[in-house]
């Protein structure tokens, strides 16, 4: 194995083509068929991959990751302290927890909370309907919305700023209007969000924020959800 300036992994699988991902951490993931040559895949996009890195690594000291410990919540850092006293209490800066699954319980609760708020606003003005909510730890997608109008969102949704949040309802309630990133699904989204392209930004920042934040990691890997 050749020596990288990051960290690969590198899977084998039943794939056409290869792939490489690069994690929020600036980790390297390449998938490749199996019998092809990972490193090959790895040299010919070595251009882009460092453009990725530089671009994350950016991203983050913007946004001060990194700093050891503090948990980023609803669009604030937070200190987390342990406390063996329920429920989780939030008196900024410090969160008090008993333990990361009780931490992440009362994220989801609030998040559950948080976002059926938004949703019932959103949808009134936007004359569209919605089915089951659920909150998820998916490893790649903010929010979802299904043929039948069942929405999904990202725990790290808690993370954002209350307005991004706002924008992540707005897009994922387009999608009963538009089963697509169209034109004109753009278009419905800044009928309700005129600022979608910062709110973008916004999220993709945040992706690399709870990426690479020890608690945000520790309580996404808890439990089973
Ligand atoms: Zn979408």
């Amino acid at each position: 194995m050749k020596q990288y300036p990051f960290e690969t992994t590198i899977t084998h699988k039943k794939v056409k083509n290869g792939r490489i991902r690069i994690g929020p951490d600036s980790r390297v993931y390449v998938t490749v068929p199996h019998g092809a040559d990972a490193e090959d895949l790895i040299d010919s996009r070595m251009n882009w991959i460092k453009k990725k890195i530089a671009e994350l690594d950016r991203l983050a000291s913007e946004y001060g990751a990194g700093e050891d410990g503090t948990f980023i919540y609803n669009g604030m850092m937070w200190h987390p302290v342990y406390s063996d006293k329920t429920p989780v209490s939030f008196s900024w800066p410090d969160v008090l927890y008993p333990s990361v699954e009780t931490l992440k319980k009362a994220v989801v609760k609030e998040l559950k909370a948080d976002i059926g708020k938004r949703l019932d606003h959103y949808s009134g003005k936007m004359g569209v309907e919605y089915g089951r909510i659920s909150v998820r730890n998916q490893k790649t997608r903010w929010g979802s919305c299904s043929g039948k109008g069942n929405l999904n969102f990202n725990i790290r949704a808690m993370a954002l700023a209350e307005n991004t949040r706002n924008y992540l309802v707005v897009h994922e309630l387009a999608h009963r209007l538009e089963m697509n990133h169209s034109p004109a699904f753009w278009k419905t989204v800044s009928m309700y969000y005129p600022g979608y392209r910062e709110a973008e930004k916004e999220l993709k920042a945040y992706w690399i924020l709870t990426g690479r934040s020890r608690i945000w990691n520790a309580l996404l890997n808890s439990g089973d959800r």
